[in-house]
């Protein structure tokens, strides 16, 4: 692996590119290390560039006193299977990053009252079914009602047109509020980073039908226990570099070159890197600043700035170390802090606990330290036998997630732009999903096949 700022790195020349294509990839998070993985894996020698100091962009490590964290806690599904197939590509074996763990939710309130959800063995949905009928915490009219909520999905074929809020849909689907509450806000706002009242019904469905209509491991939930770093993007950098690729760090794209209506190369701080194919895998933002110079790239950098952006906060608080949800986690109900997930099982670390809070709310204009307070304060109503804990880091991501909201899919560019040897990667395309590290590695491996297909 190597370490190159921009000033050292602009000196070099850009790597030769297999005499085929000169590939550049723009971002290093997990859509444009996948690109570039992919383009290896067929020989070719792309060069990533990546702003900051470390690659993963917005799923990456970060420092805590002496631990390795996340700058945010991350939940996967067994449905993600490029994610799953890109990490074989890499040799990174599944059970040394993740926890596997079959469907099974506890959420509980500040009067111990817990909902309970636990899938049985069965192939899908059978499972979920089985799973939603036999829940404690609910009454049967609850029950009964979620199961008619996914009896309409299926008869809807997962699918919502024109796009509605979810709350429309389950209102429509004589949800009930308390299951609402107790059940869909929980989950949409894990899935969608949207409160059921603003989120994409559309989207919504899609997951449902991915996690629970497709095979019985689709549902299960992958959670990390390894830094994220380890799981794609430092493989990612080795896999690249030991091809002869290269992935430069603390290396700012400043602007696209177009020549002719055909891609041309991207410009650093002290240098041009010519290219014939250039990935744009940057987050939206990001994006729309670079598309803006260029009138025929002006409508996609408009339908962008459309875009909204979702914060996500977390919070890891270090207690003792007989400190301990008693499973990997729980969800809170009623309070602003909406998971938590115990490192102890997880990854090894006793009394490390990350609080999560998806989604916008009041809690984004509160100061650091009373928005701490505030997370101390619930979690010690949900388990009033824990002491204070030791430390807390607070991680506050503003552009998180991109908003889930109806007709969202409108503004999602596709892979392909008007401009020969231009293409967009990341989260943020139409791949269908929320913003997850699924649809991240899917767009990436989207563009790699377009580079490959049209450099032939
Ligand atoms: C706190 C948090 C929690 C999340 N939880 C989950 C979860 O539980 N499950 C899940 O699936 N997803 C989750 N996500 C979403 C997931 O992390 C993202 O969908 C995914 O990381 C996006 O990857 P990307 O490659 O598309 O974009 P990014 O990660 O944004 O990568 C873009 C990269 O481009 C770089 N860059 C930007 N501008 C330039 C430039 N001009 N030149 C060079 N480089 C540039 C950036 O530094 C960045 O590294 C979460 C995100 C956050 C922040």
């Amino acid at each position: 692996m190597t370490f190159l700022p921009e000033a050292e790195s602009s000196a070099r020349r850009a790597p030769a590119a297999g005499g085929r294509a000169a590939v550049v990839i723009v971002g290093g998070g997990w859509a444009g290390l996948t690109a570039a993985v992919e383009l290896a894996r067929h020989g070719l020698k792309p060069t990533v560039l990546e702003a900051a100091r470390q690659p993963g962009g917005r799923a990456r490590m970060t420092p805590f006193d002496d631990l390795h964290l996340d700058n945010g806690q991350h939940i996967l599904l067994g449905a993600y299977r490029s994610l799953l197939r890109i990490l074989q590509t890499l040799g990174v074996a599944e059970s040394s990053v993740f926890r596997r763990l079959p469907l099974e939710l506890v959420l509980r309130d500040a009067a111990g009252a817990d909902v309970r959800l636990t899938a049985p063995s069965l192939p899908a949905p059978l499972n979920l079914l089985s799973g939603l009928l036999t829940a404690t915490g609910l009454t049967l009219f609850e029950r009964l009602a979620a199961l008619r909520f996914v009896a309409r999905a299926r008869r809807d074929r997962f699918e919502c047109a024109p796009d509605v809020p979810l709350a429309d849909y389950l209102h429509a689907c004589g949800q009930p509020p308390a299951l609402t509450r107790a059940l869909w806000q929980p989950l949409c706002l894990a899935a969608l980073n949207v409160p059921v009242a603003q989120a994409s019904t559309r989207i919504f469905l899609r997951v449902i039908r991915d996690a629970f209509f497709g095979a019985r491991r689709d549902s299960d939930f992958l959670i990390p226990c390894a830094d994220l770093g380890a799981c794609l993007p430092r493989p990612a950098m080795d896999y690249i570099e030991q091809r002869g690729g290269a992935v430069r760090l603390g290396a700012r794209a400043l602007a696209l070159h177009v020549r002719g209506g055909a891609v041309a190369g991207v410009g650093l701080r002290n240098a041009t890197l010519a290219a014939t194919h250039v990935v744009l895998a940057v987050a939206p933002q990001a994006a729309a600043q670079l598309l803006h110079g260029h009138a025929e790239l002006a409508p996609i950098a408009a339908g962008l700035d459309g875009l909204g952006a979702q914060p996500i906060c977390t919070a890891y608080l270090r207690y003792p170390e007989h400190v301990t949800l008693g499973r990997e986690f729980v969800g809170a109900l009623d309070a602003t802090v909406q998971w938590l997930f115990d490192h102890g099982r997880l990854s090894g670390r006793a009394g490390l606990i990350a609080a999560v809070i998806s989604g916008p709310g009041p809690h984004m204009r509160l100061a650091r330290e009373a928005l701490t307070e505030r997370i101390v304060a619930e979690i010690a109503r949900l388990y009033p036998a824990w002491p204070r804990p030791l430390t807390i880091k607070l991680i506050r991501e503003k552009h998180a997630t991109f908003a889930a909201t109806p007709g969202v899919d409108a503004c999602r560019p596709g892979p392909v732009t008007p401009v020969k040897g231009l293409w967009l990667a990341g989260d943020y395309t139409a791949t269908g999903y929320p913003s997850t590290l699924e649809g991240a590695v899917r767009s990436g491996l989207v563009c790699a096949r377009h580079v490959l297909e049209s450099s032939q």
